[in-house]
């Protein structure tokens, strides 16, 4: 009789091992464990005036790197956050980063904007823009060199995003619509909101000049920019040929791999002095 309540006894055990660890290393607790230790860094990708070649800003990219090395890419941490309703708290570090950052450059005399992602339940609450407001004036650093990046999902309820929208434009901020085209959102309702830009997603400008059916949309995404009177810029520029293109089509600014990778603060200002010459 021994036995069997050994065996009880051992299997409880296995079966209560097993539970903790799961619920230790759920995702949600990984990653809300992460933000507690502050595991996450944030790179600048460089925008470019296509007209002049002078580097004019960065957008932010937020990193989270474990303990153990690894890399997790935003793909899938930022929809996680989103999911778990941890997105509040990586916003707020996120734009503690950004905002420390700036004032370093305004330090060091670098004129730049930088442009930050908004999660659509960010856009939808409006939460972050206090927290910014507050973050820009303890650290001395303008508004106006803080842009936004709403993707179309932020804009879904268009009531509570506009009063997002109107708020931030009055604090000085531009704001401009990200990974456009690639959305289910009504063009009609998206025209009547006031915008600053459009980004252009990498989808369509790897299309150029290569998948014909993509390659269709690209001079209508464009031609809507121009009519609403944006900026426009392009994302994931990799080669000539797509300059040569978004330069001809009148595109203002573009960023990608061909001027340069996502860089650390201190890379991102060298990689501006040696390109605009300073
Ligand atoms: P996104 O806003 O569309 O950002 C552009 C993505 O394209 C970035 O990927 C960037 O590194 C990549 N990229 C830019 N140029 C090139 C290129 O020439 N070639 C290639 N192959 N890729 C290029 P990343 O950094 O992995 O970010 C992925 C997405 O994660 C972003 O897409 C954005 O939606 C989200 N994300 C990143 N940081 C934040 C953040 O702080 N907050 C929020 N809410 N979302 C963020
Ligand atoms: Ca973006
Ligand atoms: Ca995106
Ligand atoms: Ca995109």
């Amino acid at each position: 009789a021994l036995i069997p309540l050994a065996l009880l006894v051992s299997a409880a055990l296995v079966g209560l091992i097993v539970w903790l660890t799961r619920r230790l290393l759920t995702p949600r607790r990984a990653l809300a464990a992460a933000i507690r230790r502050r595991e996450f860094h944030v790179l600048y990708q460089p925008i470019m005036e296509i007209a002049t070649g002078l580097c004019v800003g960065a957008e932010a990219l937020l990193r989270w790197r474990r303990d153990d090395g690894t890399d997790v890419p935003p793909d899938v941490f930022i929809p996680l956050a989103e999911e778990y309703h941890l997105i509040e708290p990586l916003t707020d570090m996120m734009i503690g980063c950004v905002v420390a950052d700036l004032a370093d450059m305004l330090r060091r005399d670098h004129d730049v904007h930088v442009a930050i992602n908004i999660s659509a339940a960010d856009m939808q609450s409006g939460r972050f823009l206090p927290v910014l407001t507050e973050a820009l004036a303890a650290a001395g650093v303008a508004p106006r060199q803080v842009w936004l990046e709403a993707t179309e999902r932020g804009f879904i309820d268009a009531a509570l995003a506009r009063q997002t929208l109107e708020r931030a434009r009055a604090q000085g901020h531009l704001v401009a619509i990200d990974d456009f085209g690639t959305g289910y959102s009504s063009l009609s309702q998206l025209a009547t909101l006031p915008l600053d830009g459009l980004k252009i997603d990498k989808s369509f400008v790897d299309a150029i000049g290569r998948d014909a059916a993509t390659s269709v949309v690209v001079p209508h995404v464009i031609e809507i920019g121009h009519g609403l009177n944006l900026l426009i810029i392009a994302e994931g520029v990799e080669t000539l040929a797509q300059e040569a293109y978004l330069r001809a089509a009148g595109v203002g600014f573009a960023q990608g791999w061909l001027y340069a990778k996502a860089l650390t603060a201190s890379e991102f200002l060298a990689f501006q002095e040696t390109t605009n010459g300073q």
